[in-house]
């Protein structure tokens, strides 16, 4: 089987049950967009990402209301929660008591306004929590743009190792860290130098990525950049969309790289002048029956005899149509010909006695 490079080596952490590094297969997180202190509705969208997919979730954590919810987020959450904070110590510390499966925290912020470094690393060492860095072009410390001009690949990995450095004074290495841009050019290099650099986990993200189409597009142009080199243990794909959508999206990168199973795949062609049917249509519904389905399947829909009889027969499931009729293929043999109003349920009729019998 043709596969990617191999991962680059890593430490490596424990997000609750998830591991995270070389050792482990790359997850997919998220973010709620609830306010945490509102439990039920964070509970609620935390179990909506789990069915999706997600591995792990991110909560932001502002207030202290927001931390005091996060024992019972922590405790009945699915999947290992981790929280997000800025600047304030307390909240970090709380986040650790709280049985929160990683913290995201940059020590350089809290060294600047209440050095609590070494008392975070002692707490965060002594309950087992990985905490991630994350390095953002927005918020880039003013030293290094002042040095670098602007925020260049250099510069986000410059502050990132300064950051890890903090931690590592007092000898705490359960870390991981992320350089985010908007840009996936100095993203994608920010990241190829941070690799080079350090044995550190890398958790992969387009910051600020945009709307639903240009996010996707970003997310799995860079992503596909760094992974299929082994760089790469964790993804957030940031939309401007609900966080569903990002799992979607960050499971289906890695489907598409043979980095995690794959569920339904539909292998369709682009349709031209020679299609014989209306490809779009039975597309749409063919996805819309089988969206969500839960073992692989790879199912061809083909709009002419040119291409089709060759891909129907090497998926799962497949159509070659042509003269008004589909030929429906099985596991590379034709075992129907149906007219055509007839294709679509026809296909989504075997592929659920496919899946019915793959369970
Ligand atoms: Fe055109 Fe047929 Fe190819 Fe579809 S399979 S793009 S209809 S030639």
């Amino acid at each position: 089987m043709t596969t990617l490079a191999p991962r680059r080596q890593t430490r490596q952490l424990k997000v609750g049950p998830v591991g995270v590094g070389s050792d482990f297969p790359v997850s997919v997180q998220s973010m709620t967009t609830t306010v945490t202190a509102d439990v039920d509705r964070t509970l609620q969208q935390i179990a909506e990402l789990t069915t999706a997919g997600c591995d792990i979730v991110r909560v932001a954590c502002p207030s202290q209301d927001d931390a005091d919810a996060l024992p019972q987020i922590a405790r009945k959450s699915q999947i290992p929660v981790i929280a997000d904070i800025h600047f304030q110590p307390k909240y970090v510390l709380a986040a650790i008591e709280a049985g929160c499966a990683a913290v995201r925290v940059n020590p350089g912020n809290i060294k600047k306004f209440d050095d609590k470094v070494g008392v975070i690393a002692r707490a965060a060492r002594d309950h087992g929590t990985p905490i991630r860095i994350g390095v953002n072009a927005g918020s880039l410390d003013p030293r290094l743009l002042a040095k670098y001009g602007r925020v260049t690949p250099e510069a986000l990995v410059e502050s990132a190792l300064w950051e890890a450095t903090l931690f590592a004074e007092h000898d705490f290495h359960d870390v991981k860290i992320s350089v985010k841009h908007h840009d996936c050019v100095v993203m994608v290099e920010a990241y190829r130098q941070l690799a080079e650099q350090c044995d550190y986990p890398l958790h992969l993200g387009v910051t600020e990525a945009g709307p639903m189409f240009q996010g996707t597009v970003k997310s799995a142009t860079a992503f596909g950049a760094l992974l299929s080199s082994g760089i790469g243990d964790t993804i957030r794909v940031s939309l401007s969309a609900p966080p569903v959508e990002e799992v979607k999206v960050g499971s289906q990168i890695l489907e598409s790289l043979g980095l995690r199973p794959r569920k339904l795949e539909i292998v369709s062609c682009p349709s031209c002048g020679r299609a014989q049917v209306d490809v779009y249509r039975l597309v749409a519904e063919v996805q819309a029956a089988l969206d969500g389905l839960e073992v692989p399947l790879r199912v061809a829909v083909m709009g002419c005899v040119v291409n089709g009889p060759g891909e129907a027969r090497e998926a799962d499931l497949g159509v070659a149509s042509g003269n008004g009729k589909g030929q429906i293929f099985v596991k590379g043999r034709v075992v129907r010909t149906v007219p055509e109003h007839k294709i679509a349920e026809t296909l989504i009729e075997e592929a659920l006695r496919i899946a019915e019998a793959t369970c």
